[in-house]
C-alpha cells in the first residue's frame, strides 16, 4: 500500500503484465504502465471505450486505475538511438519520449520516485525458427528485446526507486532445458535474463537496496505466446504432466508479483521463482 508501480509491457488485458498490474493495485499500489509505442493507440482507446472494464475488477469490486500510460519502446535507450525509418513511421511520429531514458525521465517528472518496477515484454522476430537455423540479426534482436531492454529499464529507473523497492522480470524455462518450438535466440535471451538477475540483484542491492528478481512462468495464452505458435500444446502438455493438474491463472504469476514486491519478501533477492503448477519440478512426463 502507498506503493507506486511502473510496469512495461501491458498493451491488452491477457497478458501478465495486466494481471501484475491488477494484483499489484488490489495491494493498494499506484499503477503506472508502459505500452509499445506501435500497441499505443488500440490500447489506450480500449481502455478508454471500456473495453477492459471487466477484466479492470479487483476483488473489492473497486475497477483498477492506470495512473498514466506511457508509450515505450525498450529496444532504444535514447533518441540518438533512433534511426530514421523508425523517427519517420506512422506508428511512432505520433508519440514522444517513448525511449528508455527519456520515460525514466518523464516519470520522475510527473511523480518523482517509484517503489516497484516490472519488466513484463519480450520479442523475438525468429521465434519460430530453431536455433540452428537462426539468423544473427534475428538472434541479437531477441536478446535487445528481451534482456538487454531490463538492463537499460533497471538502469534508467534505478535512480528514481526508493530504497527498499523491488524489481521483478518474467522468464520461461526454455532458458535451461529444452522447449523445441521456444527459438530465434528466445531461450538463450530468457538464460541471460536470469543471469542478469543474479548480477543486477548484487549491483542494486549493494548501492540501492533495491530487490530483483525474476519469475518463472508456465504457459499463458497471451498475445505474445500466440504468436510462438505452439502454446495450446504447452498448455495441454502442462496440464497433463505437472504435479498440479490445472490450468494455470495470471493471477497466479500476479500474485507472486505482488508478494516479491511486499516486505513479505525483504530477503529474496537475486532468484528464479517458479510460478508454474510445478512442471519445472519433473524430470519425465507421466
Ligand atoms: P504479452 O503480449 O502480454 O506481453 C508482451 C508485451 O511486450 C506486449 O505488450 C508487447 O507490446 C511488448 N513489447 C514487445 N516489444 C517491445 C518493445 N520493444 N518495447 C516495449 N514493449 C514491447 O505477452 P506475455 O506472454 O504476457 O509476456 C510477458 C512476459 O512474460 C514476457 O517476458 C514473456 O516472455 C514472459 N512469459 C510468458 C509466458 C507465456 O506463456 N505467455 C511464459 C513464461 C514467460
Amino acid at each position: 500500500t502507498g506503493k507506486r508501480a511502473f510496469i512495461a509491457g501491458v498493451a491488452d488485458d491477457n497478458g501478465y503484465g495486466w494481471a501484475i498490474a491488477k494484483s499489484l493495485a488490489a495491494a493498494g499500489a499506484e499503477i503506472l504502465v508502459g505500452t509499445w509505442v506501435p500497441a499505443l493507440n488500440i490500447f489506450e482507446s480500449s481502455l478508454r471505450r471500456g473495453k477492459f472494464d471487466e477484466s479492470r475488477v479487483l476483488p473489492d469490486g473497486s475497477l483498477m486505475e492506470i495512473a498514466k500510460v506511457y508509450p515505450l519502446d525498450a529496444v532504444f535507450d535514447n533518441p540518438e538511438d533512433v534511426p530514421d525509418d523508425v523517427k519517420t513511421n506512422k506508428r511512432y511520429a505520433g508519440s514522444s519520449k517513448w525511449t528508455v531514458q527519456e520515460v525514466a525521465e518523464s516519470v520522475k517528472e510527473d511523480f518523482g520516485s517509484i517503489d516497484i518496477l516490472v519488466h513484463s515484454l519480450a520479442n523475438g522476430p525468429e521465434v519460430s525458427k530453431p536455433l540452428l537455423e537462426t539468423s544473427r540479426k534475428g538472434y541479437l534482436a531477441a536478446i535487445s528485446a528481451s534482456s538487454y531492454s531490463y538492463v537499460s529499464l533497471l538502469k534508467h529507473f534505478i535512480p528514481i526507486m526508493n530504497p527498499g523497492g523491488s524489481s521483478i522480470s518474467l522468464t520461461y524455462i526454455a532458458s535451461e532445458r529444452i522447449i523445441p518450438g521456444y527459438g530465434g535466440g528466445m531461450s538463450s535471451a530468457k538464460a541471460a535474463l536470469e543471469s542478469d538477475t543474479r548480477v543486477l540483484a548484487f549491483e542494486a542491492g549493494r548501492k540501492y537496496k533495491i530487490r530483483v528478481n525474476t519469475i518463472s512462468a508456465g504457459p499463458l495464452r497471451s498475445r505474445a505466446a500466440k504468436a510462438i505458435g505452439f502454446i495450446d500444446m504447452m498448455i495441454d502438455y502442462s496440464l497433463q504432466n505437472a504435479p498440479l493438474q490445472k490450468e494455470l491463472s495470471s493471477d497466479e504469476v500476479g500474485n507472486t508479483a505482488a508478494f516479491l514486491s511486499s516486505p513479505l519478501a525483504s530477503a529474496i533477492t537475486g532468484a528464479v521463482i517458479y510460478v508454474d503448477n510445478g512442471l519445472n519440478a519433473m524430470g519425465v512426463g507421466v
